[in-house]
């Protein structure tokens, strides 16, 4: 099969780029991969598992003749590394990102991108709370959805190459505008990562459960929150500073169901929080008919 990249650059080499690698690789997707990253001891990392196929020593020296560029760093990172890639750029190249907030990286890398690059934003709904080198795998994007969010004028040719190479990666591909993404995306991720945040700090502050109770009886719905809260916490600061307007509007929402709730219970209005449940536990259908979830009592988890 031909390929639909002959070489492609990661910048960064965490969790996303790794996995990105490897699903490339399984479907024999791109003739070339090259990969830099921030550290040395990360590039030491990724050429002794031969994560991609050459590790270089800087950005700039990663994108050197590269057809595709994957920016995959964090989100506060990218414009520091776009300005450093720019003068390097082939001509024709095709300049992506996986990061979690669009119109920010927008932003911070669209200014630096030379008028021969196609720049085309894009972001993989999946990952986990594992980071660094080793903790990509190749089955990360299948079935799951990823978004691109090219800008006015981009060559659609280039964008369908893009959506081709996400597809073979297993995942399927939507494009949107950025704020959208930002608006869904608070709504579907960030918030929910901020209250997970929450929850652990609050059992936190109650250290004398923390010490026993918490940890033992954490199946109870607090073992989702804590492995939430495990994330990257470089990733998520800069989540939340780049996507202050969507997820302060979210929040608003939240608080002000939260008060509902709180008083329902105050008043002990059961109709109230019996038709709230109601209403929530039909979305989780909604969620396993479109196939991004499993129904598998416990999310399929083995009993322990
Ligand atoms: P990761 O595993 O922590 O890897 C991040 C990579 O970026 C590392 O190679 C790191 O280099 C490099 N890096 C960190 N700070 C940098 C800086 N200031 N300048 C240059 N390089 C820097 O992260 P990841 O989970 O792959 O996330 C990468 C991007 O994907 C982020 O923008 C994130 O928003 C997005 N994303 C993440 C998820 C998720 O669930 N994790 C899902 C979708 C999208 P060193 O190792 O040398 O420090």
């Amino acid at each position: 099969m031909s390929h639909l990249y002959q070489r492609v650059a990661f910048i960064g080499l965490g969790l996303i780029a790794g996995s990105m690698a490897l699903a490339m690789r399984r479907g024999d997707l791109v003739a070339e991969i090259v990969g830099t990253a921030r550290s040395a001891e990360t590039r030491a990392i990724a050429a002794e598992i031969g994560l991609v196929d050459r590790v270089t020593d800087t950005a700039a020296d990663a994108v050197k003749g590269a057809d595709l560029v994957v920016l995959c760093v964090p989100v506060g990172a990218m414009a520091a590394v776009a300005q450093e890639i720019a003068p390097h750029l082939a001509k024709g190249a095709t300049v992506t990102d996986v990061g979690s907030v669009k119109q920010a990286v927008i932003d911070a890398v669209g200014p630096h991108m030379p008028a021969h690059v196609h720049f085309i934003p894009g972001h993989p709904l999946a990952g986990t709370e594992h980071s660094g080198p080793r903790s990509g795998f190749a089955e990360l994007f299948d079935n799951r959805w990823t978004i691109l969010t090219p800008l006015d004028g981009t060559d659609a040719a280039a964008t369908d190459r893009l959506t081709r190479l996400w597809q073979g990666m297993g995942a399927q591909v939507d494009l949107m505008d950025p704020p959208h993404h930002d608006l869904v995306l608070a709504v579907t991720s960030h918030t929910p990562h901020l209250i997970a945040y929450t929850m652990v700090g609050v059992a936190d502050d109650l250290r004398r459960v923390t010490d026993s109770e918490v940890i033992k009886y954490s199946a109870a719905g607090f073992r989702d929150f804590t492995r939430i809260a495990a994330s990257d916490p470089t990733m998520w600061r800069d989540v939340f500073l780049s996507n202050k307007e969507a997820t302060l509007e979210i929040l608003g929402r939240f608080t002000e169901e939260l008060f509902a709730l709180q008083r329902a219970i105050r008043r002990g209005d059961g109709d109230h929080l019996h038709a709230y449940f109601t209403r929530t536990r039909a979305i989780r259908r909604g969620i396993i008919d479109a196939g991004q979830d499993t129904d598998a009592p416990n999310f399929g988890r083995n009993k322990k």
